[in-house]
């Protein structure tokens, strides 16, 4: 059965963000300026976190949490293999090196009891990801990482809305990291926010972020002029007034957004269970998911045997993620291979999104389990 084109993802901007950047549009400071501190001030505010710095992405939040707690080239930072590879790239873009330790292989998350036996002279930090919007054990990641006296750096590129124990993004961490890419659960096409409790980092990820500047073009205009200079060096990582302008009006649709992931999922989960070639992720008790991304488990028929058949029915899905140990540029640098996390290697070769978003409607959620059903239920399979 050919059904409609059923996209991956659709993103829910509109009038709000028309309306938000217009007002942008007729004052003067297009790049960072008060926009972004609103911005700042209510994402923080959100989250219940101290200080938000906005930045151009989620790597670059990343890469200035590393720098800014001064880890670098001779360190080592232990995170996950099943994540997308701006967590490790951003590692080494601090001139550190990630440390991979296996994943539960039912969540597909770090697995905290892991992390202690990867602890070497050279570990400064610990880099958990909350994959698809699971929050990490973080109650177990701080008693390791206070154990061994190591930084703890969120990325919660999936995981603006969760919470695990009575924990929330941000509070047990040094850093938590944010993405506003173009598919993400919030989306100003690309951006991305640190969010922390100290003052301190906050201020020299304030100056990273800018060339190394102690003053932005905003403050040099507003505050009358007075030389700048630049007390370190520094990168181009500022999030502009335009950005942080189709954020704000999002800031409001977050949990709204979530209770309609939260309806979709319930939807695909319905008919999921009558369908024995395909399982679901487990979840954890007393967490908020996120539900970031709606990821099955394709166990009988071969995973992109199940994307072509997919694409031939006209529904678009996406692969989070292979393995990234296994990738060439981490086999070639680091010599990894097929057996060093064997969870992540099995999650990484059976793992598929299918559409989800908070508009989806449910039509498409029935055809895409049709579908579904129709591929790996099939006696023999035609793709
Ligand atoms: C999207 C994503 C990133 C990178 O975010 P950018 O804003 O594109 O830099 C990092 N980690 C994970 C887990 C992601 O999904």
């Amino acid at each position: 059965m050919v059904v409609d084109h059923i996209p991956f993802f659709r993103h829910d901007l509109g009038e709000d963000e028309f309306e938000s950047i217009k007002a942008v549009l007729q004052g003067p400071i297009l790049t960072t300026g008060s926009t972004v501190a609103q911005f700042e001030r209510r994402f923080a505010d959100g989250l219940g976190i101290e200080h938000c710095v906005a930045l151009s992405s989620c790597t670059a939040a990343l890469h200035l949490a590393l720098t800014a707690l001064g880890i670098g080239p001779g360190d080592e930072v232990i995170t996950t293999p099943m994540t997308f590879i701006a967590t490790a790239t951003a590692i080494i873009q601090a001139g550190a090196t990630p440390v991979f330790v296996d994943v539960e292989a039912d969540t597909g998350n770090m697995d905290a009891s892991n992390i202690a036996a990867a602890v070497t002279e050279k570990t400064r930090a610990i880099m958990p990801v909350h994959l698809f919007g699971l929050m990490v054990d973080m109650r177990s990641v701080r008693a390791v990482a206070d154990r061994y006296g190591l930084a703890v750096i969120e990325d919660c590129a999936h995981c603006i809305e969760g919470s695990r124990d009575g924990v929330r993004p941000g509070q047990l961490s040094d850093a938590a990291c944010f993405s506003f890419y173009a598919t993400k659960n919030m989306t100003c096409g690309e951006g991305g926010a640190l969010v922390c409790r100290s003052e301190a980092l906050a201020h020299s990820v304030r100056l990273l972020r800018l060339h190394g500047m102690n003053k932005t073009a905003h403050e040099r205009h507003t505050q009358g002029y007075s030389h700048w200079d630049m007390p370190v060096f520094g990168w181009k990582y500022n999030m502009d007034n335009i950005h942080a302008a189709l954020l704000l009006p999002q800031l409001s649709r977050l949990e709204r957004n979530l209770k309609q992931r939260e309806k979709r999922a319930e939807r695909y989960h319905q008919y999921m269970t009558e369908v024995s070639g395909v399982s679901l992720l487990s979840s954890r008790p007393s967490s908020v998911h996120a539900r970031h991304l709606f990821p099955i488990r394709c166990q009988r028929v071969p995973r992109d045997e199940v994307i072509v058949a997919l694409k031939k029915r006209n529904i678009e899905s996406v692969v989070n993620y292979r393995a990234i140990h296994l990738l060439t540029y981490f086999k070639d640098r680091f010599g990894y291979g097929r057996g060093a996390y064997p969870h992540a290697e099995r999650l990484g070769d059976e793992l598929l999104s299918l559409p989800f978003y908070p508009t989806m409607p449910f039509e498409h959620i029935d055809a895409v389990n049709k579908a579904l059903f129709e591929i790996v239920e099939a006696e023999v399979v035609d793709v």
